[in-house]
């Protein structure tokens, strides 16, 4: 993942293909999916086993994790309902505008950085 490349090895050759990509990905937060309401019957057994299905090494690589709390169906599926205030449009800006103070910082968008340039950025 943070080669950006996969390389796959047979027994005759080596071939390296470009693999540079932002995994984002969700999981349930137990075996059910509502944690923290009564619907929920896992136990801490259930879900910890649950949970540890997933990786060390995979979640070493997630740079960032959020718990983000149940939105309710009807919710969801109104077309005018706005995350904090904000349109679509607006998140979209404010995007673009991280992207500019990323390239304007560094020269590229902060997921080219490699491990030593990080590093260097944060010690600033
Ligand atoms: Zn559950």
């Amino acid at each position: 993942m943070e080669s950006g490349e996969i390389m796959i090895s047979r027994v005759a050759a080596q071939s390296r293909y470009p693999a540079n990509f932002q995994l984002i990905a969700a999981m349930n937060p137990c075996p059910c999916g509502f944690l923290g309401s009564q619907r929920c019957s896992c136990t801490p057994d259930q879900i910890n086993r649950y949970r540890s299905k997933i990786s060390g090494p995979l979640l070493d690589r997630i740079d960032l994790q959020v718990q983000v709390s149940k939105i309710e169906n009807r919710e969801l599926l109104n077309q005018r309902t706005q995350v904090k205030g904000e349109s679509n449009q607006q998140i979209q800006q404010r995007i673009s505008a991280a992207r500019e103070r990323q390239i304007n910082r560094q020269g590229k968008i902060n997921n080219q950085l490699s491990s030593l340039e990080l590093e260097n950025i944060s010690a600033r």
